[in-house]
């Protein structure tokens, strides 16, 4: 705290991971000499700066943009760029410390970073977009490249800043390489990379459930969101036979009794990622109820976090249990508060943390990675294959290491599974 003032969500993640990474290495005495955790919270760097761009009334406008290269002990520093007016050097370093553990649990040869800038994208032109994401690149193409750090999406940054900033990079570096991921399929991407994070963060709901004998077939599901996690969440849930009652944005939250089919996913999918209008539109649309506020009191079986830290609440998670909620899928980063988890595991709710559940974006990106190296691209069933296999393994380890007398302790798990592979590296490399 006392290094880094201020700081409060980067304490909090940090805070998360040592309660379960100290308990596991009191007895390893390799790891404590090291310092290990202590040299994991520092980034390797830290990169900010200024961002200039004009608007489309010719005004000169200033953000402040950043890149946090976080731990590359492990493979080239890998992690999403966000645009939000909320970014700061407090956010970007949870996200980037959390990545570190993600990554790792992927088996994927990925450091972790993250980066983005303070920029809110929404009500701007295309053109102001452009403008910003090639104002934002002319600096970070210095600090990044294929082998060196591979940035990719996150809030705020979809296939249309990706497409803007690849084509930047690719002026400045005269050079085509897998620089970013979340590319369009044109110029190097990967098929499900879109869909991957929320069909991952519903396939590790699905393990969390089999484990118990359980399944998400019949189930009433909760999802916060209704950007890019959110909606590919709602479409695997769906097909595995789920019934998604809510979406939300930051104005508030559609409850539909009826449950959002396939065919009203569809009417989302082009309102929210082609139209970026406002989910209250499929109140209107569909005439159901629409409600200011997160949906965390609707009443369900599971629910699904997908939208931005800390928006699950302590007073939030105890009416999800008295509501009779199951399990809780995290497709977001952090979104639950630590008095939020200590409520839904004291009552016995499975708790799968973001760090493991919503791990199969960036697998995916792993996988983009591996196909832009090869300079060839699999087929959507095969890359659904390796995103199903990468989540049954990383719930595998989770279970490994956070097995306790009668549950699986989630965070448990990720954690201290997260941790040994990078210590590992690191330890191997001498004192760096
Ligand atoms: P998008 O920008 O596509 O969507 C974000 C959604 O969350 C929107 O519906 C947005 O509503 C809502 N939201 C954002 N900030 C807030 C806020 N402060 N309060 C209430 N609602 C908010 O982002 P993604 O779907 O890509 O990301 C969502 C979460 O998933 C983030 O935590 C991200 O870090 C995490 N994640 C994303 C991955 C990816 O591959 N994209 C990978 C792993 C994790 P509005 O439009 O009103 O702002």
């Amino acid at each position: 705290v006392k290094r880094n003032p201020g700081e409060k969500e980067f304490h909090q993640a940090v805070h998360e991971v040592a309660a379960s990474v100290i308990p596991y290495i009191l007895d390893k005495q390799r790891y404590r000499e090291a310092r290990i955790l202590e040299r994991m919270t520092e980034p390797d760097r830290t990169l900010i700066f200024r961002v200039v761009w004009e608007d489309d009334e010719g005004n000169v406008r200033i953000n402040r943009g950043y890149r946090v290269q976080f731990n590359n002990a492990i493979g080239p520093y890998k992690g999403g760029l966000r645009f939000h007016p909320s970014v700061n050097l407090s956010v970007l370093k949870f996200l980037g410390f959390e990545q570190t553990f993600k990554n790792s649990l992927t088996t994927l040869p990925m450091g972790s970073g993250k980066g983005g800038a303070d920029f809110n994208p929404k009500g701007k032109s295309d053109r102001e977009v452009m403008r910003f994401c090639q104002s934002y690149m002319t600096e970070l193409w210095h600090h990044i490249g294929a082998d060196v750090d591979v940035p990719a999406g996150d809030i705020g940054v979809g296939a249309r800043e990706i497409s803007y900033m690849f084509g930047q990079y690719k002026r400045l570096a005269k050079e085509f390489t897998g620089v970013l991921t979340g590319k369009a399929l044109e110029y190097g991407g990967s098929l499900i990379r879109t869909e991957a994070t929320g069909y991952g963060n519903a396939f590790f709901m699905e393990e969390m459930l089999h484990h118990r004998d359980d399944g998400i077939d019949g189930k009433t599901c909760v999802v916060s969101g209704s950007g890019n996690v959110a909606i590919f969440c709602a479409e695997k849930l769906i097909q595995l036979g789920g019934k998604v009652v809510t979406l939300s944005d930051s104005s508030g939250f559609i409850y539909d009794a009826d449950g959002i089919d396939q065919e009203k996913l569809a009417w989302i999918k082009e309102l929210k990622l082609e139209r970026r209008g406002r989910i209250q539109e499929y109140a209107e649309k569909y005439g159901c109820e629409f409600h200011e506020g997160r949906p965390w009191g609707v009443e369900c079986d599971l629910a699904f976090p997908c939208a931005t830290q800390n928006e699950l609440e302590e007073e939030d998670a105890r009416k999800l249990v008295s509501n009779g909620c199951i399990a809780v899928s995290e497709g977001a980063n952090m979104p639950t508060t630590s008095a939020a988890v200590h409520v839904l595991q004291e009552a016995g709710v499975v708790y799968g943390p973001g760090k493991a559940a919503n791990a199969g974006g960036v697998a995916v990106s792993g996988l983009e990675m591996s196909q832009n190296s090869q300079r060839m691209s699999w087929t959507a069933d095969e890359l659904e294959t390796r995103l199903r296999q990468i989540v049954t393994n990383i719930h595998r380890k989770c279970v490994r290491y956070g097995q306790e007398e009668d549950h699986v302790n989630y965070v448990q798990g990720a954690n201290v599974a997260g941790f040994i592979k990078v210590a590992d590296a690191m330890l191997a490399y001498g004192v760096i």
